[in-house]
């Protein structure tokens, strides 16, 4: 596709704010304020897990750590008014800094990191890392911070003391992923004062941190024609800030007249199964369904109803076709970029797709003159999984499992097609609106 053939509805402004969504939220925590910041744009207001919540019509979320929930109550909606769910993730696997983490050795300084998730270990080799995440402050709050420069780096072993490395490099997770951040001796506690003093606070404040690296690399457009997207963490900011931009739209458009009750659920710990306060499987979600429907005056008879009505649309990332790997595809799936969002199936239920599913993910697509593309795995390779199953099987509502297609997924950086987060919002309007 030549950029003067480019269709319509490609529109570079969306891609242009989810570049600079991702460069501001390397950790989940940066993602949950990046997304809150524009849905206060809209009109949104927090509030607290801990106060009553009012009746009132309108846009709130709660913020619990790296996870979100945003929802937007239309005049006239009622206790029994069925949600409208977009499902996301805003971790990604990463290095992490160990409780403990100066170390070093040789005469070199080092930080101590622990793998989280599924990392391609060898994609975060020589690459400039910075850091980021949250210092717990004696006083009981948390403050972010977001250390944008080069400052860490996992330096590979050069060729000529590795001669086999081409024919597989072996990466021992606990000897070998150590990045360096000086010379000299190593100090104990000099990361986190380091850290303390970038982020403003005094050092003995900080009583507690959860610290993550990041490639400091921008994301940028690439190819001859601009027609695709390189950067970090894309599984899955890209469908946390459509998912975001897309009730942002439904909410400034108005909403009055919606059957539905549009609803953002963020989750934290995707990348490690979902089993924590703020993660799929936790009862973050099914709770803010339903207080909202006991804030309308409902009763357990409404809530059934209001669930019973309730789809949810899970959005993470799936894999394009690999032009060098095509045999490890499905031959008759092979979704490729700006093809637009990808319906993922798996009768194992690895996803939650099904053929209802389906025919609501066609019709919002439809209804967006959005394109879309299936996804289906080769009975050869086992089949990856996300939050779909976990919130179909949790709250008992009925899920359809999408995404968009791309590749080097999990890698430090990752690669789609620039008019797809576009159209995949497109898409998570339509089906908000219902
Ligand atoms: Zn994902």
């Amino acid at each position: 596709m030549s950029t003067a053939a480019r269709p319509a509805y490609f529109d570079r402004t969306h891609t242009d704010d989810l570049i600079a969504y991702l460069s501001a939220a390397p950790s989940p925590y940066h993602a949950v304020a990046a997304s809150a910041e524009r849905l206060e744009k809209a009109g949104f207001r927090q509030v607290r897990e801990t106060d009553a919540w009012g009746a009132e019509a309108g846009g709130r979320y709660v913020v619990r750590g790296g996870a979100l929930i945003a929802w937007y109550v239309p005049a006239g909606a009622g206790p029994e008014t069925p949600f409208r769910v977009v499902g996301t993730h805003t971790d990604s696997p990463n290095l992490r800094v160990k409780p403990i983490p100066d170390t070093g050795a040789a005469g070199w300084r080092q930080v101590a990191v622990e793998i989280y998730g599924g990392v391609p270990l060898n994609t975060w080799l020589d690459r400039d890392l910075g850091i980021s995440g949250r210092l717990a402050l004696r006083d009981g709050t948390a403050r972010l911070v977001l250390i944008d420069e080069a400052l860490l780096r996992v330096p590979q072993l050069a060729i000529h003391l590795d001669r086999a490395v081409n024919e597989g490099l072996k990466l021992d997770k606990q000897r070998h992923l150590t990045p360096i951040w000086g010379i000299g001796e190593v100090t104990e506690g000099s990361l986190v004062a380091y850290v303390a003093e970038r982020a403003g606070v005094p050092a003995e404040d900080v009583v507690g941190w959860d610290l993550m690296t990041h490639d400091v690399q921008p994301p940028c457009y690439l190819g001859k024609d601009r027609e695709l997207l390189a950067g970090p963490r894309l599984d899955n900011l890209l469908s946390v800030h459509a998912g975001t931009a897309a009730l942002a739209a439904v909410a400034t458009e108005g909403g009055a007249g919606l059957p539905h009750i549009p609803v953002l659920a963020a989750f934290d710990h995707e990348e490690t199964g979902s089993e924590s306060d703020t993660g799929a499987q936790s009862p973050l979600l099914g709770n803010v369904l339903e207080r909202s429907v006991y804030a309308r005056g409902g009763t357990v008879e409404d809530r059934a109803r209001a669930l019973a009505g309730t789809v949810c649309l899970s959005s993470d990332m799936g894999h394009a076709v690999h032009p060098n790997y095509s045999e490890r595809h499905e031959p008759g799936h092979r979704p490729m970029p700006n093809g637009g969002p990808i319906l993922k199936v798996n009768v194992n239920n690895r996803y939650a797709t099904d053929g209802l599913g389906r025919a609501v993910f066609a019709a919002a697509c439809e209804k967006a003159g959005v394109p879309w593309q299936t996804f289906v795995s080769n009975n050869a390779m086992p089949c990856g999984t996300t939050i779909g199953p976990i919130t179909a099987a949790r709250l008992g509502i009925t899920t359809v499992d999408c995404g968009i297609a791309a590749l080097s997924m999990h890698s430090a950086r990752e690669l789609c097609g620039a008019d797809d987060p576009y159209l995949l919002a497109g898409a998570l309007k339509a089906f908000m609106e219902g």
